[in-house]
C-alpha cells in the first residue's frame, strides 16, 4: 500500500495532536461512527471501532445484525450513510471496491464468488486484472500452502463448498493485500478445511503484517483465532473485548440465548 497521505485535519494546518495521527496510521481499519441505512431500515447503527494493523479482529452477531452489510460497506460495495473509514490512514469510504482492491483490501464472500467454468489457477486470475501481473511463483506457492496445488486445473464446479471457500482466499491472497474481509470462512466448510485456513490465517497476519478482519458464526473458531472481538446486534456494537470477555458478556449471551430459545419454539 502506497503512504498514507496526511489528514485533512493536517494538510489544512489543523490541530489534529500527532499522537491521534500516528495511532490512525497505524491500526489496519478504523470506523467511526458508521451508519448504513437502507429505506427505513438502519443496518448499521453509529458504529465505530479499530482494528490494530496485523491483527485478527472477529465479528459475531444473530443473523441480520449487519455483518455482512459493514464488510461491504468498509469495501465499498456499499457508500456509509454517515461515517469515516480508514485503511491504514486512508480515508476510504467513497471508494469502489476496485480501488480498494487495489489499495491493499480483499474480501472473500459467505457464499462463495468462484467463477464455476474456470478453473482454480484461472480464478486467481483475476483480480490480477487490477492489481497488475501474475506471479506465476507466488500463486502456486499460495495453493501449496492451502492444499490445493493438485486442483490447480480443476474447474471450480468440481471443487467442494469447502474448497472453493480456499479459493476465495487463494485468490484473495493473491493480491498481497493488507486487509483481508472474510465472510463466514467457516461455515459449511469441514475440520481438515478450516484448519489450513486457519493456519494460513495466523501466518499471513504474524508474518506479513496483513490485518484480518473474519465474520464468523463458529464462537469456539473465533475464540482460538482472534485477537479481539465485536458484537453486533440490529445493526448497533453491543461488545468489543479479547474473545473470553465478548463470550462471557451478558449482552451477548441474552442476545444468543433469546435466538436459541425461538429456535426451538
Ligand atoms: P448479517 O450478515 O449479520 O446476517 P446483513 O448485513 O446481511 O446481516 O443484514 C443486516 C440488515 O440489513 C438486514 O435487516 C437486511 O435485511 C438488511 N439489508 C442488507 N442488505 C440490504 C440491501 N441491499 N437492501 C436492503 N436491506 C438490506
Ligand atoms: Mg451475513
Amino acid at each position: 500500500m502506497r503512504a498514507a497521505p496526511l489528514s485533512p485535519a493536517l494538510r489544512e494546518g489543523g490541530v489534529q495532536p500527532l499522537a491521534t495521527q500516528l495511532e490512525e496510521e497505524s491500526a489496519g481499519i478504523v470506523v467511526e461512527h458508521v451508519s448504513k441505512r437502507f429505506g427505513g431500515i438502519f443496518a448499521l447503527r453509529d458504529v465505530s471501532f479499530r482494528v490494530a494493523q496485523g491483527s485478527i479482529f472477529g465479528m459475531i452477531g444473530p443473523n441480520g445484525s449487519g455483518k455482512t452489510t459493514l464488510l461491504n460497506t468498509i469495501n465499498g460495495v456499499y457508500r456509509a450513510t454517515t461515517g469515516v473509514i480508514r485503511v491504514e490512514g486512508r480515508e476510504v469510504q467513497n471508494l469502489s471496491p476496485s480501488a480498494l482492491l487495489r489499495l491493499g483490501v480483499a474480501r472473500t464472500f459467505q457464499n462463495p464468488h468462484v467463477f464455476l467454468t474456470l478453473t482454480v489457477q484461472e480464478n486467481m486470475m483475476l483480480p490480477t486484472i487490477e492489481t497488475g501481473r501474475l506471479d506465476v511463483g507466488f500463486r502456486d506457492e499460495i495453493l501449496q500452502t492451502l492444499h490445493l496445488d493438485g486442483l490447480a486445473k480443476a474447474t471450480a464446479s468440481q471443487l467442494s463448498g469447502g474448497e472453493q471457500k480456499l479459493l476465495e482466499f487463494a485468490r484473495a491472497m493473491i493480491t498481497r493485500p493488507r486487509v483481508v474481509l472474510m465472510d463466514e470462512p467457516f461455515g459449511g466448510v469441514d475440520a481438515a478445511i478450516k484448519t489450513v485456513m486457519q493456519d494460513n490465517i495466523r501466518r499471513w497476519s504474524s508474518e506479513a503484517g496483513t490485518t484480518f478482519m473474519v465474520v464468523s458464526h463458529e464462537i469456539p473458531d473465533l475464540v482460538q483465532l482472534a485477537n479481539r472481538v465485536v458484537c453486533l446486534a440490529e445493526g448497533s456494537m453491543i461488545a468489543d473485548g479479547t474473545p473470553s470477555e465478548v463470550t462471557a458478556d451478558e449482552h451477548v449471551v441474552s442476545v444468543y440465548l433469546g435466538r436459541r430459545y425461538e429456535r426451538k419454539d
